[in-house]
């Protein structure tokens, strides 16, 4: 028995990035009856998140203008918002938006606040909004709900409880002599903020991953002006991702149901047919790519553990490469910055970090896939490798207590949390809660395609509706049959 004092919300959201503050406005939207929520963040920036916290212009959206609206059902809203915002968007270079265009992710972090603040101020009376900030510590059980911890000494009691945490910071490389990741030399997460100023010192920095966020740190260090002379990329394959294109949406063209590919091997033998046979009629395998989006997690729940980790191991990164694309503009400055000589690639596999020069400098170590040692000495080494997805690697207070509780469990792949398709947590004892839920990347594990906007605002909508249906059941309509005993 819960005998702790606290407020009394019907719903409580951890993490008010895009997909907890879109829980936030649906769950506002579908409520018949007063509804009590609170959304809490551990910065002041609702509604932003990691992707649309930045400030920088040339850090873009990588899906077009036209697919990025918050709302399912009204896919204008954004290029809308875009539209009556002329002078903002021309202050971020914009001028008159296009659907096709890849906006700048500050201009939509601005929309998704600006909605949390329009909806927060429209509810009807009794029906409340509260954003509260601070780092939420821990969850537990308690009668009628969970309590949620915002520090050692303050929580508060939700009837229900929506997990929204979104990406983690990435974890180390693999390497045996770990002294390197508690130097100076060394920043472990790409997001920057106050630490941009240790960038900004570094005349030769070496970046770890060549992906989008390699791609958004380089571009960051432009904008800012850093007098970086060389920016070193190294991944296992040192390939950026790939640029998009703009072409007409490709029909789906695998067969539904059971007809499903079982295998990895099956399901690539088709993939690859397909993308030859658009190719000899002049179509780019772009749109083929992109017509597998919405069958993805159909397809992924297909598979059994061992095709699933048979792609993680060989197919992942391609697929990554592939899907995660870069709009043209960046890709462009990037090229330019290779041919001037300021960026330059490495493909291999690091094998060792330790600092040289007193702690200022850093020798790095990387073996070839010709199985060559090369060395490279950088003042900075920053981590741009992607999220960990292990959620028992996690260096974070709450995760590491709900694993303790036994109230959440990573899925068996490792790269996420168990969860039901509806969202509910799974915990230890293998039981879904009826009070505990989660969506975006704590869902990779069951879903694989489960972090951009497109995905996450169905999952809002659909979670923000069975909850509110949960905490305000529909009085049955006079006349109608109801059961009885
Ligand atoms: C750099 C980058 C660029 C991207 N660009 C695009 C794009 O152009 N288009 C697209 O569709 N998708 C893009 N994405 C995908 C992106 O992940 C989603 O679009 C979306 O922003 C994810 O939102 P989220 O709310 O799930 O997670 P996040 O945005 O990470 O938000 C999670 C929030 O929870 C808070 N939080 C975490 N733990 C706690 C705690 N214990 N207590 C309190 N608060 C907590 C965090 O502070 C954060 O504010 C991008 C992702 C990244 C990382």
């Amino acid at each position: 028995m819960d005998s702790l004092s606290g407020p009394e919300y019907d719903l409580a959201i951890i993490g008010a990035g895009f997909s907890g503050s879109m829980v936030a406005i649906n769950a506002l939207a579908a409520a018949r009856e007063p509804l009590k929520v609170v959304l809490i963040n551990k910065s002041a920036d609702f509604g932003r998140g990691i992707a649309y916290g930045t400030r920088c212009p040339s850090h873009l959206l990588n899906v077009p203008a036209a697919r990025m609206s918050a709302f399912v059902d009204d896919p204008d809203d954004f290029y809308r918002w875009l539209e009556h915002h002329r002078a903002l968007c021309e202050a971020f270079g914009v001028g008159a938006a296009r659907k096709d265009q890849f906006i700048p992710r500050a201009l939509f972090g601005q929309y998704v606040s600006e909605l949390l603040e329009r909806r927060a101020s429209e509810v009807a009376p009794g029906t409340v909004l509260k954003k509260i900030v601070a780092d939420v510590q821990d969850v537990q059980e308690c009668t009628g709900g969970m309590r949620v911890w915002l520090d050692a000494d303050e929580s508060l009691r939700a009837r229900k409880v929506v997990l929204a945490p979104g990406n983690f910071p990435p974890g180390d490389p693999p390497l045996r002599d770990r002294a390197i990741f508690r130097s100076r030399c060394y920043l472990g997460q790409p997001w920057l903020g106050q630490r941009m100023d240790r960038v900004r010192r570094a005349r030769e920095v070496l970046i770890l991953g060549t992906a989008l966020t390699a791609d958004d740190l380089v571009l960051a260090m432009r904008e800012e002006g850093c007098e970086t002379h060389h920016i070193h990329l190294l991944s296992r394959h040192g390939r950026g991702p790939q640029p998009h294109r703009p072409a007409p949406p490709y029909p789906a063209f695998l067969p539904a149901g059971a007809e499903r590919p079982r295998t990895i091997r099956e399901l690539f033998r088709r993939v690859r047919a397909e993308v030859r046979r658009a190719g000899r009629e002049g179509i780019d395998w772009r749109p083929v790519l992109d017509s597998l989006r919405a069958a993805t997690p159909e397809l992924w729940q297909g598979l059994d553990l061992t095709n699933k980790r048979r792609f993680l191991r060989h197919a992942r990164s391609w697929w990554e490469m592939h899907r995660h694309r870069v709009p043209p503009d960046v890709l462009e400055e990037i090229e330019r910055l290779e041919t001037a000589g300021t960026v330059i690639r490495h493909a291999g596999r690091i094998e060792g970090m330790r600092t040289i020069d007193a702690g200022d400098r850093v020798r790095v170590v990387y073996r070839t896939v010709a199985q060559e040692t090369r060395e490279l000495e950088v003042d900075l080494v920053v981590n741009c490798t992607g999220p960990e997805s292990n959620y028992r690697k996690l260096d974070d207070p709450l995760i590491i207590n709900l694993l303790a509780r036994g109230l959440v469990h990573p899925d068996p792949l490792l790269l996420g949390l168990k969860v039901a398709p509806n969202g509910a947590l799974e915990n230890m004892a293998g039981n879904y809660s009826s009070t505990f839920y989660t969506l975006g990347s704590p869902r990779r594990g069951t879903l694989y395609e489960t972090t951009a906007v497109p995905e996450l605002r169905r999952q809002a909508q659909r979670l923000a509706r069975e909850l509110v249906h949960d905490l305000q059941p529909p009085v049955p309509a006079r006349g109608v049959a109801t059961f009885e005993i």
